[in-house]
């Protein structure tokens, strides 16, 4: 930890204060072989708040790879794979009772590094959890099959794991996609091999350490470290048996090129560009609310964030209005602060990507609301910006095409049900889209002509684990969530018994 900073303030010196009780009795690296391995290189782990460096997290390298994956394969070998659906359930929720008794430390990681508002880190840390003890539930009520194959064949399946899985997560919501990843690859009987986002590996790396004494040593191994050393060492490794992925589109098309040469499966959840759809018979208000928690939480850092406002020409007046002063009652604040219900972007970089949309919305677009950076001196640190919102957007401009992945609504306006359709689906990407309408048959037919792996009907969220969660199109294909991303940690097998005895 720096333990200095060039400017002092309340929030300056509260921050500096919270590192230094959230560092004291951890220290950070790579979890390989159920121990925290802390040589090589380190690189400094930023507050986004106050824009200084926590802690300078040793970085994990191809040959932290090679040693994970040996490690993982042997844990899988010796122990793992001999275990049944009641051995890991027990063990999942026995790491999940440690994780809740760590709920406020976890939060606190969360919160430092990414700069989410406490209240939602809380909640995403419990969503992590809670991610955890469903796969710890179902993994045992899986069934295999049986299938009538004639009278002197017992033909059946079974369901196996594939062995060592690599996960790769962003930094947006780091604990919770982690926990995305791990439930049903453990519950699944695999062992792991994961990698943080650098800017983010905190709350991940402490969560594997409190899996010490419950997991067997090497059935988890997290590495922090760069996506082109360690993401690409775990995408290509030839004993990796399947890669599970969640970021950008790009990104996510070069782990599945790598992954192709040994023809080990992928799952991808990438990029988004949301639309939501207001029909003229919404609820205004519920409306705007659902559309401005779809694009504002996680100050924008969210992959279904709805993006894209599609709204129905006869109330496009009212809900723009409406939308801009809910945009302008954001509470931009410290994150520590529970009343803070926006904080800063994460990164540097992030907030340089964000900016210059903003300026090129500026140019194509017009700006009602927000587009700079807030007032208050407290925050001038921090990578914040305001709320922004642009009206009389085309899908031909930047800003209503690219994912900004930033608090920046666009508003656009349709005047029939056919355009709305075109207009929403006209996008390389598929994650999320949403509706807004108090008539169910409407919501029926519409939610049937989006092409988006998820519809959300006058609402954002919740996400559940009970329900699959991913993309169509380019933002990807697998699942997570649900008892399918359980199925997508596993092979099947179909084992035919010739029952036809000569003796008999
Ligand atoms: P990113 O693609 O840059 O990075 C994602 C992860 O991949 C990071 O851990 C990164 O270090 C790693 N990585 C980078 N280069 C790599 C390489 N060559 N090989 C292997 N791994 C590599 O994305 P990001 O900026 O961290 O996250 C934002 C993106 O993630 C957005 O596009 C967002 O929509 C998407 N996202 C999607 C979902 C979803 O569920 N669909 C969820 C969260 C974020």
């Amino acid at each position: 930890m720096s333990g200095s900073h060039p400017h002092s303030s309340t929030v300056v010196e509260r921050h500096l204060s919270k590192q230094q009780e959230a560092m004291a009795d951890t220290e950070f690296g790579a979890w390989i072989d159920g121990e925290l391995r802390t040589g090589g290189p380190k690189r400094g782990v930023q507050d986004p708040v106050i824009g200084c460096s926590i802690v300078d997290v040793p970085q994990s390298d191809s040959a932290s790879v090679d040693a994970a994956v040996d490690a993982a394969w042997e844990a899988f070998e010796r122990e793992w794979e001999a275990t049944d659906a009641r051995d890991r359930s027990a063990r999942l929720f026995e790491w999940a009772e440690v994780l809740k008794d760590h709920t406020e430390e976890l939060t606190l990681l969360e919160c430092l590094d990414c700069g989410k508002p406490i209240s939602q880190a809380r909640g995403e840390v419990e969503g992590a959890i809670d991610t955890l003890e469903f796969y710890a539930s179902v993994c045992r009520a899986q069934r295999g099959s049986e299938i009538p194959g004639g009278k002197n064949l017992h033909l059946y399946t079974t369901q196996e794991p594939y062995g060592v899985v690599g996960g790769i997560v962003p930094w947006n919501y780091p604990l919770w996609a982690a926990a995305w990843k791990l439930g049903p690859a453990l519950a699944a009987g695999n062992v792991v091999v994961l990698k943080p986002a650098s800017d983010t590996p905190l709350s991940t790396v402490r969560a594997a350490q409190l899996s010490e004494g419950v997991l067997p040593d090497g059935v988890l191994n997290v590495l922090p470290g760069s996506g082109s050393s360690v993401g690409q060492a775990i995408a290509e490794h030839d004993d990796v048996r399947k890669v599970s992925f969640t970021g950008s589109t790009d990104v996510g098309s070069g782990v599945m090129r790598a992954a192709a040469g040994r023809v080990a499966p992928v799952t991808l959840e990438l990029g988004g560009k949301s639309p939501f759809i207001v029909f003229p018979d919404a609820d205004v208000q519920k409306v705007v609310d659902a559309v401005a928690d779809g694009i504002f939480y996680s100050t924008g850092e969210i992959c279904d964030a709805f993006s894209r406002a599609i709204v129905h020409e006869s109330i496009a007046d009212e809900f723009t209005e409406r939308f801009v002063e809910k945009a302008e009652s954001y509470v931009l604040g410290d994150p520590l602060d529970e009343e803070t219900t926006m904080g800063p972007l994460t990164s540097q970089s992030q907030f340089e990507t964000v900016t210059e949309y903003i300026e090129t919305g500026k140019q194509e677009a017009e700006l009602l609301c927000g587009g700079g950076t807030p007032d208050d001196p407290e925050l001038a640190d921090g990578w914040y910006v305001e709320p922004t919102v642009f009206g009389s957007v085309t899908n031909q401009m930047t800003v209503g095409s690219e994912e900004i992945f930033g608090p920046v609504q666009t508003i656009q306006t349709f005047a029939d049900y056919e355009e709305a359709i075109e207009l929403a689906n006209d996008t390389r990407y598929g994650l999320a889209a949403g509706i807004g309408t108090e008539r169910t048959s409407l919501v029926h037919q519409t939610a049937d002509d989006l092409h988006a792996g998820l519809v959300y009907v006058n609402e954002y969220g919740p996400i559940l684990p009970d329900a699959p969660y991913g993309g169509f199109k380019q933002s990807g294909f697998g699942k997570d969530l649900g008892i399918e991303a359980l199925e997508h940690y596993q092979r099947t097998k179909s084992v035919y018994v010739n029952l036809d005895d000569p003796e008999l």
